[in-house]
């Protein structure tokens, strides 16, 4: 087997690439509105009528017509939210109006309360106080008007779209079913939780943190037993694997003995887009697809170390995962934070440090976590984000802006 070992932003670009094309058939199903939060939407969601319905007060106030509005006016009544004022604001009159409340027929501005005296059942406006045509008012249809849609279809649902969706009436959204990734970890050295751990055994914790991140980028984890570093072993799980939407597996691509997933891939007949990136952590990464149904089902191989299993999920599987849950904003977000601390660099890879990121008001700042390398997941946790640093650059400074990988 040929090995393929791109730059970090060229194999995210490869990953993109089939994310953006990968299509599956989704299924819908509907769920009762607040269980939609962290779903993918699979219909529009339009205004049921307009927004706001009538021209709404933004103020508690008077309201008038502006060009009355120099001199004494009659108050002639009051509208509270809810109600209608239904005469017609005439020539030299007032209405007492609330914030929320339609304005009456006549007028075209409403006077902020505090801008106003009252006296004797006449208003006046304060002394220098201008009294603009439309003046806070939001107008019918102004905020968006009937049948416009107001959430697309791959909208991630949260509380906004939750208010918009109340706001039309929606008691139950249209979501797609989540796609199905099968988890599979190998190695010869793993114990499952519930089993006794030897002192050179290591608890399988990958499977667990990726059936996490499965979860939180809105796919079904399907945790599958553990694979032996045997040739058997890797192509039972494997083959047991390749029935979900997307397979993720960690351990076993690595340069070792008992590193047999890319070969017995290979036996399936997969095609592979990249074999390794130059990233630390995550350098084995491997990324491909083997046929199925006369199509394609999309696989990731990760480092099996705990560290590069996240951050390699992160960087390249959870983009397709988006892209098979059906939703529209797949790309990995980066931020921009000030360096706390010199950091050396002059690696050959780019470089994906543990790191934490404190925004207070003043400013944003990152600082790398201490660690022991990519074993390290105590430091990982102990960080809420990842620092990027690129290749080939000597030093960063403190004071320094830095890209930041939130997690
Ligand atoms: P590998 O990628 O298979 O060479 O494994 C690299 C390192 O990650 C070794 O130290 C493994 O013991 C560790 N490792 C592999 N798989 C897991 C797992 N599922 N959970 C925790 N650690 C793992
Ligand atoms: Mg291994």
């Amino acid at each position: 087997m040929s090995e393929r070992v791109l730059r970090f932003e060229q194999a995210l670009e490869v990953v993109m690439e089939h994310a953006r094309e990968a299509s599956v058939m989704r299924t819908v199903e509907t769920v009762a509105l607040l269980d939609s939060v962290g779903r993918v939407l699979a219909e529009p969601v339009r205004a049921d009528r307009d927004q706001p319905p009538f021209d709404r007060s933004t103020r508690d106030g008077y309201a008038v017509r502006a060009q009355d509005a120099g001199g004494t006016l009659r108050l002639a009544g009051s509208v509270r939210a809810g109600e209608r004022w239904e005469k017609n604001l005439e020539v030299g009159e007032a209405v007492e109006i609330m914030t929320g409340a339609p304005v009456p027929a006549g007028a075209n501005a409403v006077v902020m309360v505090e801008h106003t005296a009252l006296e004797n059942g006449t208003v006046r406006v304060s002394e220098g106080r201008d009294v603009r045509v439309g003046q806070n008012i939001v107008r019918r249809g102004a905020e968006v008007l009937a049948d416009v849609v107001l959430l697309r279809v791959g909208t991630v649902i949260g509380a906004a779209e939750i208010a918009v969706a109340a706001s039309c009436g929606c008691a139950e959204l249209p979501v797609f079913g989540k796609p199905a990734v099968a988890i599979v970890a190998t190695g010869d050295e793993l114990v499952e939780l519930d089993a006794p751990v030897g002192d050179v055994q290591i608890r399988n914790s990958n499977s667990y943190a990726l059936a996490a991140m499965v979860r939180a980028e809105g796919g079904e984890a399907v945790r599958l037993a553990v694979a032996r570093d045997t040739r058997e072993d890797v192509r039972t799980r494997i083959a047991e694997g390749s029935k979900a939407d997307l397979l993720v597996l960690s351990g076993g691509v690595s340069m070792g003995k008992y590193d047999l997933v890319e070969e017995v891939l290979a036996e399936r007949g997969a095609e592979f887009f990249f074999t390794g990136a130059l990233i630390q952590p995550g350098k084995p990464v491997v990324f491909g697809r083997l046929p199925r149904d006369g199509g394609w089902r999309y696989f990731f191989g990760l480092p099996g170390n705990p560290v590069s299993t996240q951050v390699t999920f992160g960087l390249f599987v959870a983009p397709m995962l988006r892209a098979l849950a059906g939703r529209e904003e797949i790309a990995p977000r980066f931020v921009e934070a000030r360096l706390a601390d010199d950091v050396k660099g002059g690696t050959k890879v780019t470089r994906f440090l543990p790191a934490e990121l404190a925004g207070d008001w003043e400013e944003v700042t990152v600082r790398v976590v201490g660690w022991q390398g990519s074993g390290d997941v105590g430091a990982n946790a102990r960080g809420n984000s990842y620092v990027v640093l690129p290749a080939e650059i000597e030093m960063f400074r403190a004071g320094e802006t830095v890209r930041v990988f939130p997690r």
